[in-house]
């Protein structure tokens, strides 16, 4: 049985760091106190304080945001934002182009104070997450 006791084990995989040490941490920039109802504009970003490579070889895939409202059983998906190019040409690796970056921002509003949860995937070094509360104002 894993930590939590969900049984699927995936939870033990997800990785949490202090961001100011690990270049996969997302870093979740958004107000900590919001009005109902009111946008709450987020910006996550990796690699804030160590940078994270973007490379066809290595690169941060998806980021990934859900918000659990307080006292809800659920939680609910806010978004989901992929980056797709890595350098990737018919040159070979690290030919072509483009390169997207590894930050992200959007808003949402909540009627309810709750946890912000981002999730983000490193092609090779796995999953890694971060949470932010946020009250009601
Ligand atoms: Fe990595």
């Amino acid at each position: 049985m894993d930590s939590c006791g969900c049984g699927l084990g995936l939870c033990e995989k997800i990785q949490k760091a202090d961001w100011q040490k690990e270049k996969h941490v997302p870093v979740v920039d958004c107000p900590e106190k919001v009005k109902p109802g009111e946008p709450v504009q987020v910006k996550v970003t990796l690699g804030k304080a160590v940078s994270h490579p973007n490379t066809t070889e290595h690169h941060i895939r998806w980021v990934k945001a859900f918000f659990s409202p307080e006292g809800d059983r659920f939680t609910y998906e806010l978004g989901r934002f992929e980056f797709n190019a890595h350098g990737e040409s018919a040159e070979g690796a690290n030919k072509g182009p483009l390169y997207t970056s590894h930050e992200v921002a959007f808003s949402f509003r909540t009627s309810k104070a709750g946890t912000l949860h981002v999730l983000a995937l490193c092609n090779i070094h796995g999953l890694w997450a971060s949470e932010k509360k946020i009250a009601l104002a």
